[in-house]
């Protein structure tokens, strides 16, 4: 148990204060569609935790075979282009989490307590937007009045008076707590140091992503709050309702 989480929790459940939540790789399991596309595209063969940078273009295998952002874009487009997009599952415990922190207001279409918030853009994929709804009602959501498709994920949440934020990106955590708002980070392997960096990465770039990560360990406690899982979460919050003795 974290006391200052504990309270943040209780304040979503009891006061009904606000969150939000990205989409890729917190509350679906984007990582393998993603990892298996690059794969097919640039005929790599990354494995489960080999991604260990959130900018892919710099991992080895894939820097050796352009490395360029303009191919990324294509291998993107192309993911997007399959059936599978539209059916990518949930992680294991989003949902129980959700139950948890939204009480009878889960089932409600127009709640608004909680922000979906996803820099997804058609950019990236043909038919971004419909393509995301479709995702996410594939899973049981029906939040289609709540999803902000908005890299500046700070902004929408700091708009949307969102008390904390679940997000997977080092980037966007940071700037997230820059602007006050904490972060809980589901751990993978491009927001960890994880002994793989000096494989998959230049030297660098390695140098780089450290810095990043010491930054935002420096938060950790107070403002970023790492977590395993959804489902180590979903334990996580059962206690603190225990404890608390909460109810919605
Ligand atoms: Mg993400």
């Amino acid at each position: 148990m974290n006391n200052l989480l504990d309270k943040i929790i209780i304040d979503i459940i009891q006061k009904d204060n606000r969150f939000g939540m990205d989409i890729d790789d917190v509350i679906l399991n984007f990582e393998p569609y993603f990892r298996n596309g690059l794969n097919d595209y640039y005929e790599t063969d990354l494995k489960k935790g080999d991604i260990v940078l959130y900018d892919v273009t710099k991992i080895l295998p894939i820097k050796e075979k352009t490395g360029d952002i303009k191919e990324l874009y294509k291998a993107l487009k192309r993911m997007g282009n399959k059936i599978e997009f539209t059916q990518i599952p949930i992680n294991e415990g989003v949902d129980d989490s959700l139950r948890l922190l939204l009480g009878k207001k889960f089932f409600n279409d127009g709640n608004d307590k909680f922000l979906i918030n996803t820099s997804r853009s058609n950019e990236l994929y043909d038919d971004a937007e419909i393509k995301t709804y479709e995702n996410l009602r594939f899973n049981g959501f029906s939040y289609d009045n709540n999803i902000i498709f908005d890299p500046d994920k700070h902004y929408v949440a700091k708009a949307f008076g969102a008390k904390i934020f679940f997000e997977d990106s080092p980037t966007a955590a940071l700037r997230m707590i820059e602007h006050n708002i904490p972060v809980v980070m589901p751990a993978q392997s491009w927001n960890i140091k994880t002994p793989r960096d000096i494989i998959f990465l230049d030297k660098k770039d390695a140098e780089n992503k450290h810095k990043l990560i010491n930054r935002l360990n420096n938060y950790e406690g107070t403002m970023l709050f790492r977590i395993r899982d959804f489902v180590e979460f979903g334990e996580y919050l059962k206690n603190v309702i225990k404890t608390y003795r909460l109810t919605s």
